[in-house]
């Protein structure tokens, strides 16, 4: 009746601490759902959460982390049985809702998608929430009808979660894929994973101040924003289209209206938050088939609970590569 999580409180300069705690069951929030947690992971989202709170929590003391991979222990919804293994992701859990650090979690039912067979609960949070993401932007590329023949994809942010993802994806679809990262050193890393070209971030936040640049760029995974992503809409080629779905450089862009209106260009926001559960199902079946899980197993490295609160302020300062897969147990 008890369960170990990794509990957080606010001081009152804002600055969150966080303990490894055993706690009673009745401390879980109300919900259909009991799932025995195996593996959680660590976005950038949660690296707000364990410094600041981001403005992302609303009460205190908090268990956060924004998703969670595990076994169904009790159900009272219709949709799921005792021993369905599941992931959860988005519906601001880890943020309004107790999240995945810890080693049970009480959720609603219709926040949980049965995962494929293909993909175990570590599996699961190898990719996360962050390869979850890579996969609908994915998708969204695919739906504007860019396929391999199209040209270049371009990649920014690569070395981190979503990119790591991205490029393992799209070069697993038979894409050609510019990685750009401000990391060359991860160069052997990102061409493992698929990656045909190596960019240095900075040939795009250097690139001549124009609103149009020399056409190069079939599509756009975009996870930065900022100039690297102006300039980079600057270098889509006509008809081309950008899944937009981060902000590792803060959100505004200065970017010009041309491409749009000279070169046909479209622009996809991307939120894996509140996504509709078809659409999330289908995400998590073609991460299934369509993501190479030994290229993502070298993408991956393990934390415990106790690690997280160390680990905060790399991933906000850029410093993690991949995904960090957390064993909550
Ligand atoms: P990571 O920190 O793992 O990766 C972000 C990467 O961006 C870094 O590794 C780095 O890549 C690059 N980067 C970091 N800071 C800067 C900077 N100042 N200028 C240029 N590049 C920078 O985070 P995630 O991959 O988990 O998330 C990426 C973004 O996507 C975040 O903003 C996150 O909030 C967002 N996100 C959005 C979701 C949605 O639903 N829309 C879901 C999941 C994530 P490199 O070293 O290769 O340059």
């Amino acid at each position: 009746m008890t369960f170990r999580a990794l509990v957080l409180t606010q001081g009152a300069d804002r600055k969150v601490s966080g303990a490894v705690e055993t706690l009673t069951e009745d401390r879980l929030p109300a919900g259909d759902v009991t799932v025995a947690i195996d593996y959680s992971t660590l976005n950038y989202k949660d690296g707000l959460v364990l410094t600041t709170g981001g403005g992302l929590v609303k009460t205190w003391p908090h268990v956060g982390g924004i998703d969670f991979a595990g076994t169904v222990e009790t159900s009272e919804s219709p949709a799921l049985k005792p021993g369905d293994k599941v992931v959860l992701n988005g519906y601001r859990v880890g943020e309004l809702h107790w999240g995945g650090y810890a080693s049970k979690a009480r959720v609603k039912g219709d926040w949980l998608v049965k995962l494929p067979a293909a993909i175990s609960p570590r599996h699961a949070m190898a990719i996360g929430t962050a390869g979850y993401t890579s996969m609908l932007c994915v998708m969204a590329l695919e739906k504007h009808g860019i396929t391999p023949a199209s040209g270049e994809i371009l990649v920014t942010g690569a070395a981190g979660g979503v990119g790591s993802v991205a490029v393992a994806i799209l070069a697993k679809l038979g894409y050609a894929v510019v990685a750009a990262t401000g990391r060359p050193q991860e160069g052997e890393y990102l061409k493992a994973l698929g990656a045909t070209t190596i960019m240095d971030r900075k040939e795009l936040t250097e690139a001549p101040d124009r609103p149009l640049l020399s056409e190069r760029f079939a599509g756009i995974v975009d996870t930065v924003s900022g100039v690297m992503f102006a300039k980079a809409l600057a270098q889509l080629k006509y008809g081309g289209a950008a899944a937009v779905c981060g902000l590792a450089a803060g959100p505004a862009f200065p970017g010009s209206i041309l491409p749009f209106i000279l070169r046909g260009v479209s622009v996809y926001g991307i939120d894996s938050v509140m996504l509709p559960k078809a659409p999330r199902e289908e995400a998590w079946r073609r991460l299934g088939s369509d993501l190479p899980l030994d290229r993502l197993d070298s993408t991956v490295s393990e934390a415990g609970l106790g690690d997280l609160m160390a680990l905060a302020p790399k991933i906000l300062k850029g410093e993690i590569r991949g995904r960090v897969v957390v064993d909550v147990n």
